[in-house]
């Protein structure tokens, strides 16, 4: 959603369920953990009203548990908060679950694998960051893909079954390098709303399995 035009949101967004998605990934960025700035729950609780798409809602912020109620309310159906700033992480993704909506732990590209490892059992989703979030349409890291490698490795001796998703310069041909790396969920943002032709996009997702 960051690579829509933000002027026409509703209408940008009423053609992506249009064309067939099932999800809406949204980023929210507060000009301190990353340098950017988005939108609010209010942008989310009037698009809540526009598409029944389900809300996946990213949280680029220092201090994410002061702001899960407000973006619950406003319409999210999943939550995926950082696991690098300092806050009380298990505690945040324990009260987005209690509220009934899914939970996400996100990592950098820099940051560990191992970091995130205590919260799988409690988690819907792992996001793993190709780029350094903040802006859209930078070029995608490879290295990363050793990293969901591990990740899924981890999921399947443990028998969990969160998603492993993929953020930052997805595109057709570093979509399939990904899902043989153990990856099930793909952001498509520049290439979705960049590209002549959005259907080739999900054609070459789907065409993974
Ligand atoms: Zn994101």
């Amino acid at each position: 959603m960051l690579a829509a035009n933000h002027v026409r949101l509703a209408e940008d967004i009423k053609a992506v369920e249009t064309a067939g998605a099932k999800w809406l990934h949204i980023d929210i960025m507060d000009g301190h953990f990353v340098p950017n700035l988005t939108f609010g729950p209010q942008t989310v609780a009037d698009l809540r009203k526009e598409v029944d798409l389900f809300f996946d809602v990213h949280l680029m912020l220092d201090n994410p548990q002061n702001y899960i109620d407000a973006f619950i309310d406003a319409g999210a159906q999943q939550i995926s908060i950082h696991v690098e700033p300092e806050y009380d992480v298990e505690g945040t993704l324990k009260k987005i679950k209690e509220r009934g909506v899914k939970a996400g732990i996100v990592l950098n590209p820099k940051t560990e694998a191992s970091s995130i490892k205590p919260f799988l059992p409690i988690v819907d989703l792992v996001l793993a960051m190709t780029v350094q979030p903040g802006f859209g349409g930078q070029s995608f890291q490879e290295s990363v893909l050793a990293k969901t490698k591990q990740i899924n490795d981890w999921r399947i001796s443990a028998g969990l079954d969160f998603r492993i998703q993929v953020d930052g310069g997805v595109n057709d041909e570093n979509a399939k390098r990904c899902w043989e790396n153990g990856v099930d969920t793909f952001v498509a943002g520049s290439a979705y709303f960049r590209s002549d032709d959005r259907i080739t996009f999900r054609e070459s997702i789907e065409s993974l399995g």
